[in-house]
């Protein structure tokens, strides 16, 4: 079958590939000059199949208030008058309840799970190096009372099979020897020891010229510009460079998708949060980190990606808008120098993404209401993680194979 693939970050590459050796004829479309140049370029690095969480949760509101008055906040909000954020905002508040937190988290388990499995095999079979590590996700508490509140989310790891330890002071700086300069500043810590760690960038290029080589056409510098639909039924796209015939589409445009499905009625609550990271060149490594840490305080993950520290967090819900604020970096260097001053901050450098974020922290895959047009897209915080596990899902959706995990409650109509 002939299938267009709108979009060239991870979602978009990895669903090409599986499609591609699924046997379809298949055309990449994407604005930039190459791949995962947007939100797949520079983020944390976490490829977090146990630490993944919806960042809807039951008492979330309340800490989202205290975070808006922080120095180094982990949230920031420019509210203004649009629709789609005010409604996107409303949805996730509504999704901070423990009935609705226990089925988006079961959700996203249960896809991520899929995705360790699925990127084993993808590592295996293509043998692709991307500065990858498989020494788990340490989420550190410098605070008793935030190891204390950790026993919610043990309990959830326990009750899906997760593997982890709940560490003490001297546990912490067993599995991450560096802070053993630090040992005042923390208490515990949580590891989800089957976690992993590299750089999406490095892995998406990669993957591209495999996908390549399997015959995946890569049209970049194309925007797409609006979907061709006939009687209810996709029939091609448009583009800036003129129309392409396809009988499926699959939209992985990331923090874009809902711009080129609101025309078809196709409501997709999937809205930019903004996040900010810095990648510092390691000039000691013994206070580099050796994996990812996630430090609770600040909500930022450090991680080690070759002889790069990658420091990445912050939610910033301001609409479409890449710009790069001082303050931020400040944040950032702050939390990487306060923990591991392995590195040189003054030749950093500093980026921001929009992650694609759905209010209920899952993603959306799968048919929608016009037929042959897929989505796979709104993977938010965790696109790295989930993405070869959506790739695999979406391939069977399209060629109407049974996938191997429960993909029904994943569609966009699970949203009425
Ligand atoms: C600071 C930060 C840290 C993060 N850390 C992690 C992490 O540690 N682990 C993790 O798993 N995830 C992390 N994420 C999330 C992850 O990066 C995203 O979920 C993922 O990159 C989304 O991939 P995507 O392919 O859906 O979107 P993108 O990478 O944005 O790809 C979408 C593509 O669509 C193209 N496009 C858009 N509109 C058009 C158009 N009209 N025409 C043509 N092309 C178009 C764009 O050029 C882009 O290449 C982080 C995100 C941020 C911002």
């Amino acid at each position: 079958m002939k299938v267009i693939v709108l979009g060239a970050g991870i979602v978009g590459v990895t669903s090409a590939y599986q499609l591609a050796k699924s046997g379809h004829e298949v055309t990449v479309v994407d604005r930039q000059t190459g791949p995962a140049l947007e939100t797949s370029f520079a983020n944390a690095g976490e490829v977090s199949f146990g630490y993944c969480s919806p960042w809807a949760a039951p008492g979330i509101p309340m800490k989202a208030m205290k975070w808006l008055f922080m120095k180094h906040a982990p949230l920031i909000l420019r509210p203004k008058f649009d629709i789609a954020m005010l409604s996107w905002m409303a949805r996730m508040l509504s999704n901070c309840t423990s009935e609705r937190y226990a089925i988006n988290k079961s959700r996203m388990l249960r896809l991520a799970d899929y995705s360790r499995i699925a990127l084993a095999e993808l590592r295996a079979e293509t043998g692709i190096a991307y500065d990858e590590r498989m020494q788990g996700t340490l989420q550190l508490f410098r605070t008793q009372q935030q190891l204390d509140g950790a026993a919610k989310d043990v309990k959830a790891l326990a009750a899906d099979g997760i593997p982890y330890e709940v560490l003490d002071r001297d546990g912490c700086i067993r599995v991450e020897p560096a802070l053993r300069h630090v040992r005042d500043k923390i208490v515990g810590g949580l590891l989800t020891p089957k976690d992993e760690t590299g750089d999406c960038f490095k892995f998406t290029n990669a993957l591209a010229a495999k996908a390549e080589a399997l015959g995946v056409r890569f049209a970049y510098g194309t925007t797409v510009k609006a979907l061709d639909v006939e009687t209810g039924r996709v029939r091609g796209i448009v583009t800036d460079r003129g129309r392409m015939d396809a009988e499926a589409v699959v939209v992985a445009l990331g923090s874009f998708s809902p711009l080129l499905l609101k025309p078809l009625g196709i409501g997709l609550p999937v809205y930019p949060v903004k996040g900010y990271s810095l990648t510092v060149p390691i000039t000691d490594a013994s206070r580099a980190p050796e994996s990812t840490v996630m430090d609770e305080s600040y909500k930022i993950a450090i991680t080690r990606l070759g002889d790069r520290i990658r420091v990445g967090g912050m939610a910033e819900i301001s609409g479409y808008t890449n710009d790069l604020g001082l303050a931020r970096r400040s944040t950032l260097e702050h939390s990487v120098t306060d923990l591991f001053p392995g590195g040189d901050v003054s030749k950093a450098s500093f980026w921001s993404g929009l992650r694609p974020m759905t209010p209920d922290g899952t993603p959306v895959i799968g048919p929608t209401k016009i037929i042959g047009l897929f989505l796979n897209t709104g993977h938010g915080t965790l696109g790295w993680t989930m993405s070869t596990g959506s790739a695999r899902l979406i391939s069977d959706l399209v060629g109407a194979r049974r996938p191997d995990i429960d993909a029904g409650d994943l569609a966009v109509s699970r949203y009425g």
